[in-house]
């Protein structure tokens, strides 16, 4: 019997849990769905992601709202995927902040991306005809924004550490807290999506940054915080290793003149011990796979993925 395709069965709801981990500092955390964050400054909010439809993000903002009702100034999205951008407008920031290349790719891609990712997680798309269009962000960076919290609060800098899940992950850093909101660039615990990553990139330059940093709590893209040093290690470690053994077995297939489907069950018979109990491994693995092939075959950039293109490979794979 055939798996069903991508998260497309998976429709029980989580349990959300909303962490404060300093004074100001929010995490929502969805047991392996995506999180969100939120940084309290003397008079404004920033927020960290917008989930996949207003009304998904309208629930999180109520949370947040038994806390603080100071205004949301800047809503900062990690990278360009649907699940976080697509509810933007329940927020009214004033400013709406990514990665210079995180604009470009939602002008190439986002409208295959939207399409991709209903199809693959509907469970995300909570009321998906309250998304208004796809989310513009209204300031854009390549390095570094810092953003100053007021009072004695600190700063959140936001950082691109270099290429990783996507060709503009950021992360939000408070120095003065250490905690890191890191996006997908560091799972906790969760499977990771590399069906638009730069794996070599990504397993070594990028995240010996964000592990540089120091961070003491971690709030990952999926999965639960990391609280202390060990921890943030580990899930640095974890995503890490997730990466190493897809390149690894990828090449290994391809070095032998192998095809991809031997490429996914090597990946996939390497991974599933470790990683197999994880959320949405099964889901990510055969896009993940067919990625790492590209970037292997010297595919600079991701190929876009359609929901034609999503269910040819999960057909060819995943059966
Ligand atoms: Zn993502």
């Amino acid at each position: 019997m055939s798996k069903p395709f991508a998260s497309s069965a998976d429709l029980s709801d989580k349990q959300q849990n909303l962490e404060i981990l300093a004074d100001g500092v929010y995490a929502l955390i969805a047991e392996g769905d995506p999180n969100v964050g939120a940084v309290e400054g003397e008079d404004f909010v920033v927020c960290f992601e917008a989930l996949a439809t207003p009304v998904a993000a309208r629930e999180w903002l109520a949370r947040l709202r038994e806390h603080t009702d100071k205004p949301v100034r800047y809503l900062v999205l990690s990278h360009y995927h649907a699940v976080r951008v697509l509810g933007a407008s329940a927020f009214d920031a004033d400013v709406i902040i990514a990665h210079d290349r995180t604009r470009e790719l939602i002008a190439e891609r986002g409208k295959q991306d939207w399409e991709s990712e209903y199809g693959r997680m509907p469970r995300l798309f909570r009321e998906p005809g309250s998304i208004p269009g796809l989310t513009w962000p209204t300031q854009t960076f390549s390095d570094t924004v810092t953003i100053a919290l007021g009072g004695d609060r600190g700063d959140l800098i936001l950082q691109h550490h270099g290429r990783g899940h996507t060709e503009g992950d950021i992360v939000g850093w408070l120095p003065r807290q250490r905690i890191l909101f890191a996006g997908d660039l560091v799972e906790a615990q969760a499977a990771l999506y590399t069906g638009d990553a730069f794996h070599r990139e990504w397993s070594t330059v990028t995240l010996d940054r964000v592990a540089g940093l120091g961070a003491e709590a971690l709030i990952g893209g999926r999965g639960a915080v990391a609280h202390g040093r060990a921890a943030v290690d580990a899930a640095i470690a974890q995503t890490r290793n997730f990466l190493q053994v897809i390149l690894r077995e990828v090449g290994d297939v391809q070095a032998r003149g192998g095809t991809l489907k031997e490429a996914f069950q090597g990946a996939h018979s390497a991974l599933v011990d470790r990683y197999g109990g994880w959320p949405i491994f099964e889901h990510c693995l055969p896009f993940d796979v067919a990625r790492a092939w590209d970037e292997l075959n010297g595919v600079e950039r991701p190929v876009i993925w359609t929901a034609e293109r999503d269910r040819e490979v999960w057909n060819a794979l995943q059966d």
